[in-house]
């Protein structure tokens, strides 16, 4: 059968697309499941001619994955598709998918899987591919003979990750230049686990893998490092570095096979603080950057999203980090009340730590999360496209014009010193530099946010997306 995978475009705005272009790597995964099919990934961000591929192609069954601001583009999409054939299998699937299916609910659907593909892709395409009812395949929403959705039976299944086939990266052969991470391009993703045990409220992954933690054997891992070809390998778990005895024997095997590569990950200040030895052990095979979720400048803003960790426990892994060497990305979250006051504790902290790159969101409740089921009542809109952490959908106590103007503010370099002194180190280069730079510009332009912003910009009032609610049932 001929399948089609598509990575939708999310809305053109300021984002995180600003910083970073991850590969498709769910699609990759997922394609790796039926390697008895035949198989495409569309990477809409970097190419949008869906009809070109529908046309040239002609695939039986298209799959769309979907983060909360991507909601909108997969449902044009799948529009496309259903338009251009009825014949045309669709299925959409992914985080939001699973948080909020109804939102998929629609005539261009017909079925919305849930949870890890692994779980249902292979029965669901056999059944697709056999004319088989749909009603044996479990975890997914699939239309019963009055058209009306219903959900099958979940599976329990437990996904073996240590089992799993390589993701199909040779899918997205012709994009893999232009995926990034930072100053690294081209970059590759890897996963190594799945879930997290902490309970922060903005975030919903315990919510998606329903509070388990799953990861890879080290062995599993060293195989997928050592068949990716770039120079650059970013670890996209949530927590690397959380499970000290897998991370130790990992570091072991990537330095018995002598990869040279550079890595970035992404750690909790804890995980750092409680295993410095760790960090150092990666940093001697390669490890010059770690995201930290820093999320606030007080202890007041990590109490108040449940971040189960101290201001002083931060402190000691930046300066774990900052002794080793470490690239630090700092992330932090801004909440929709701050005045003139709480911006400028923030960028005093920011610049007493000294810490090189500072990502900044705004507090947004996500579907899925704590924070959306507690303030719910006061999202300002419905659309998706705003929920990317970098407009505020709930009021702010500042004019929103101000809000922006300090936002944006948080970003303006005052100090280029830091990078060149990485240059100087080895650890970035010249063009490297110019691109932050770019990058650090496009952030500090306030009228961007404003722009789509759900009160002041030409989104606002848009109604493109039904009121998210937070249920699978
Ligand atoms: S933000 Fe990070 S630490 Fe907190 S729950 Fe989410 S994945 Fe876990």
């Amino acid at each position: 059968m001929r399948i089609l995978l598509v990575q939708p475009d999310a809305p053109a705005t300021v984002g995180f697309r600003t910083v970073a272009l991850p590969e498709p790597l769910h699609l990759e995964m997922v394609a790796a499941l039926v390697p008895e099919h035949d198989v495409r990934i569309l990477d809409m961000r970097l190419d949008n001619d869906l009809e070109a591929v529908l046309r040239n192609f002609g695939p039986q069954l298209v799959a769309v994955t979907a983060l909360t601001p991507e909601v909108c583009a997969a449902q044009q999409v799948l529009q496309q598709v259903k338009s251009f054939s009825a014949e045309i299998f669709t299925v959409v699937g992914g985080h939001h998918a699973t948080l909020v299916p109804k939102d998929f609910f629609l005539p261009q659907v017909d079925a919305v899987a849930l949870g890890e593909a692994e779980v249902m892709f292979r029965e669901l395409v056999a059944a697709v591919a056999n004319r088989q009812d749909l009603h044996g395949v479990s975890s997914i929403f699939c239309r019963n003979d009055d058209g009306v959705f219903v959900r099958n039976t979940l599976s329990e299944r437990h996904v073996n990750l240590g089992e799993l086939p390589l993701p199909r990266r040779d899918l997205t052969k012709d994009y893999r230049s232009e995926y990034f991470f930072l100053f690294d391009k081209p970059d590759t993703s890897v996963a190594t686990s799945r879930g997290c045990p902490f309970r922060c409220k903005f975030c919903s992954v315990h919510e998606f893998y329903h509070g388990s933690i799953n990861q890879m054997t080290p062995a599993r891992v060293l195989a997928e490092i050592l068949a990716v070809s770039s120079d650059h390998i970013t670890f996209v778990d949530d927590n690397f570095l959380m499970n000290r005895q897998r991370e130790d024997a990992l570091a072991d095997l990537v330095k018995s096979h002598g990869v040279r590569k550079r890595f970035s990950m992404e750690c909790r200040t804890d995980s750092i603080v409680r295993h410095p030895e760790l960090v150092e052990k990666w940093v001697n095979i390669g490890l010059y950057a770690v995201l930290l979720g820093l999320e606030g400048g007080n202890d007041k803003m990590l109490k108040d999203v449940n971040k189960s960790c101290s201001l002083q426990t931060n402190d000691q892994a930046i300066r774990i980090l900052q002794h080793n060497g470490v690239i630090i990305w700092g992330a932090f979250i801004v909440d929709p009340v701050w005045t003139d006051d709480d911006f400028q504790q923030l960028r005093d902290y920011v610049s007493r730590r000294e810490i090189t790159h500072a990502q900044f969101t705004i507090l947004t409740p996500l579907p899925g999360t704590q924070l959306y089921r507690d303030r719910r009542e006061e999202l300002l809109t419905d659309d998706y496209a705003c929920f990317d952490t970098l407009h505020a959908v709930l009021s702010t106590r500042l004019p929103r014009e101000r809000f922006y103007q300090n936002f944006a503010d948080l970003y303006r370099q005052r100090n280029l010193g830091p990078y060149y002194e990485l240059v100087q180190a080895g650890k970035m280069t010249i063009e490297d530099c110019r691109r932050g730079k770019a990058m650090l510009d496009a952030l500090a332009r306030w009228e961007r946010y404003a722009e789509n912003d759900p009160i002041l910009g030409h989104r606002s009032g848009q109604r493109t997306s039904p009121l998210p609610s937070f249920s699978t049932r």
